[in-house]
């Protein structure tokens, strides 16, 4: 199960957005993006040049695979099938990464940040349809039951996580039921109800089509 593991705000700082990738710190007033957005490096403040071309693509995918926290290969993987697939390879990409275990653990509200519900499904502290999963990658399916195992119900991050994200809207694919920490997944979620983000995956598909 690799992952990166090193500084987190250096990726938004990378990207000059805001990626979300922290939970309530993206928030606040500490953001890095808010006190210093510019490239990181020894020579940042002079480097933020007009991206073209396939600068524009490259930045573009490295976006998505931050948000989401997926390393090259596994997102390369997740594109291959996602071209296979019937339908808008850039939206069936979206799709598949959106449906995500640790991301659907984190669209609940039951974790602030991807990577901390990716932590909480590793930690083996979710069950999809009564049974448990411990794969962040897994994917959802219509229908999947997803809820905090009856043995972690009272587990001090995801009920802190859960008071923390109240004020989130839940996602229209998902009934969530914050109360007993867990919800059914009552459609595929459709390109309008992904990230927050700006993102425009059809230079992504432009990028590995070449
Ligand atoms: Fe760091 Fe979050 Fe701000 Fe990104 S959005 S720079 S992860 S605090």
């Amino acid at each position: 199960m690799a992952r990166y593991i090193g500084p987190v705000c250096r990726q938004c700082r990378r990207e000059g957005m805001k990626l979300y990738l922290k939970g309530e710190r993206c928030h606040s007033e500490k953001c890095a993006i808010e006190k210093r957005n510019f490239v990181p490096g020894q020579h940042g403040k002079d480097r933020r040049a007009k991206i073209v071309g396939y600068g524009l693509q490259l930045r573009e995918k490295q976006k998505v695979r931050r948000v989401y926290g997926v390393l090259e290969a596994q997102f390369r993987g997740a594109y291959d099938k996602a071209a296979k697939t019937k339908g808008i390879t850039g939206d069936n990409l979206m799709s598949s990464l959106e449906r995500r275990l640790d991301s659907v653990i984190y669209r609940m509200g039951f974790g602030t940040s991807r990577a901390q519900s990716r932590q909480i499904v590793g930690h083996g502290h979710i069950d999809v349809n009564g049974r448990k999963c411990n794969i962040p990658s897994a994917q959802v399916k219509q229908g999947d039951v997803i809820s905090v195992r009856e043995s972690s119900k009272n587990n001090p991050t995801i009920l802190a996580a859960r008071d923390a994200t109240a004020h989130a809207p839940a996602p229209n694919w998902i009934d969530v039921d914050r109360e007993g920490l867990k919800g059914r997944v009552t459609s595929l979620p459709q390109r309008s109800d992904l990230v927050q983000i700006q993102l425009n995956e059809q230079l992504i598909v432009e990028l590995y089509s070449k």
